[in-house]
């Protein structure tokens, strides 16, 4: 934004009537994932010749908008996931949120958006968990979901990056991803459709990546898997992602096992968890490399057991295991189907880190200051 970055000030206006404490502990007890919504949002509006202004926190609500609104005929618009956490002591952190901020800043220049202050994004997230501390569950592994997006909220139908923007930050209460322990998922690979071409938006947060990945989805719960892995656009060979997420491979196994993820080359979603994971995996002394694996080299590494785990990672799940693989030329176990050593080594350092069992050694948890 250069010199029109200014700052952006969020005011408060709390509801008038809380949701009753009996009332809310029902729904904490279940929330599922993204059903269910805290009782506060911010909104902040974007003028071509104004700036940001009108940012507030006030009572959770529908949206009015005009049939016209650019977003809904031209999908300019991006999005953030993360998460906050009640820590062991009771108090209440988000994980990385600043990483979140710069990717969706990235984001919103890819889609012609304007980018939110980093600062203002950061203050958002603060002033509406702080708010809604009490919807920050305490069950192991709940977490309060928080979903700030951003979308062309001009009403004109010309073709054009917006001279209208809104901001919004939602927050949602969610359960365990999974409830009766982590589960191997199937996977289909995707050999007629593709997820990110390059030059296109793959690496950007956007919720087009995700319409055009629906109809993919559903032929491999078709064919009986869980997620669908995206292969490289051009040669449809080389393994990029799974559903939502970014995926490593665990190549040799015991203290001399390496790590291995898909590089950046600019069709993949820049994970957060998976930046944190090739972190973790340092600091329990694994060798880590961003790198490249092909569909053959995935099939004779489990053939000859040098690739022995495949892990899916992401906010929503933490790490998910890949158990088997499914395509239109064949299928394969990974490993002996069972969730990973190595795999679940990981996943709980992580899971320590953000419940504060673990000590933060890399400061990634942004404590939230809770009014009562
Ligand atoms: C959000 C997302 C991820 C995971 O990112 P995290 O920051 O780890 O949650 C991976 N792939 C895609 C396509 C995504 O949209």
């Amino acid at each position: 934004m250069g010199a029109a970055a200014v700052e952006v000030r969020f005011t408060v206006a709390p509801a008038a009537k809380r949701v009753p404490a009996a009332e809310r502990e029902r729904i904490l007890a279940n929330p599922g994932f993204g059903k269910v919504f805290s009782e506060h949002m911010a909104i902040a509006r974007w003028e071509r010749t104004r700036g940001w202004h009108d940012a507030e926190v006030r009572p959770y609500g529908p949206i009015a908008m005009d049939p016209g609104t650019s977003v809904l005929h031209y999908a300019q618009a991006v999005f953030e996931g993360l998460k906050a956490y009640r820590l062991q002591n009771g108090r209440v952190a988000v994980f990385r949120p600043e990483a979140n901020a710069a990717r969706f800043k990235r984001s919103a220049r890819r889609l012609a958006l304007p980018e939110l202050p980093e600062g203002a994004f950061v203050d958002a997230i603060d002033l509406l968990v702080g708010l809604d501390a009490d919807w920050v569950p305490s069950a192991p592994e709940h977490s309060l979901y928080l979903r700030p997006f951003m979308y062309a909220s001009e009403v004109n139908l010309s073709v054009h990056p917006s001279d209208e923007v809104t901001f919004v930050l939602i927050a949602s209460p969610s359960g365990s991803y999974f409830p009766s322990g982590v589960k191997p998922v199937t996977v289909w690979l995707s050999e007629d459709f593709s997820r990110a071409a390059p030059g296109g938006t793959g690496d950007a947060k956007t919720g087009g990546n995700y319409a055009g990945s629906l109809l993919a989805q559903a032929q491999a719960a078709e064919q009986g898997c869980d997620q669908v892995v995206w292969l490289d656009a051009v040669e449809h060979r080389w393994v990029e992602e799974m559903g939502g997420m970014n995926l490593f491979f665990v190549f040799g196994s015991g203290p001399k096992a390496k790590l291995m993820t898909p590089a950046l080359t600019g069709t993949l979603l820049p994970g957060i968890t998976r930046d944190a994971l090739l972190t973790l995996g340092k600091d329990l002394g694994y060798e880590v490399e961003e790198g490249r694996i092909s569909v053959e080299q995935w099939r004779s590494g489990c053939a000859d057991n040098t690739l022995t785990e495949v892990f899916a990672c992401g906010t929503a799940a933490v790490i998910t295991p890949v158990g088997a693989v499914k395509s239109a030329r064949g299928s394969w176990p990974v490993g002996d189907g069972k969730p990973g050593v190595i795999s679940m080594r990981l996943r709980q350092a992580l899971v320590d880190v953000q419940r504060g069992a673990a000590r933060d050694v890399h400061g990634w948890m942004h404590a939230v200051a809770t009014s009562g």
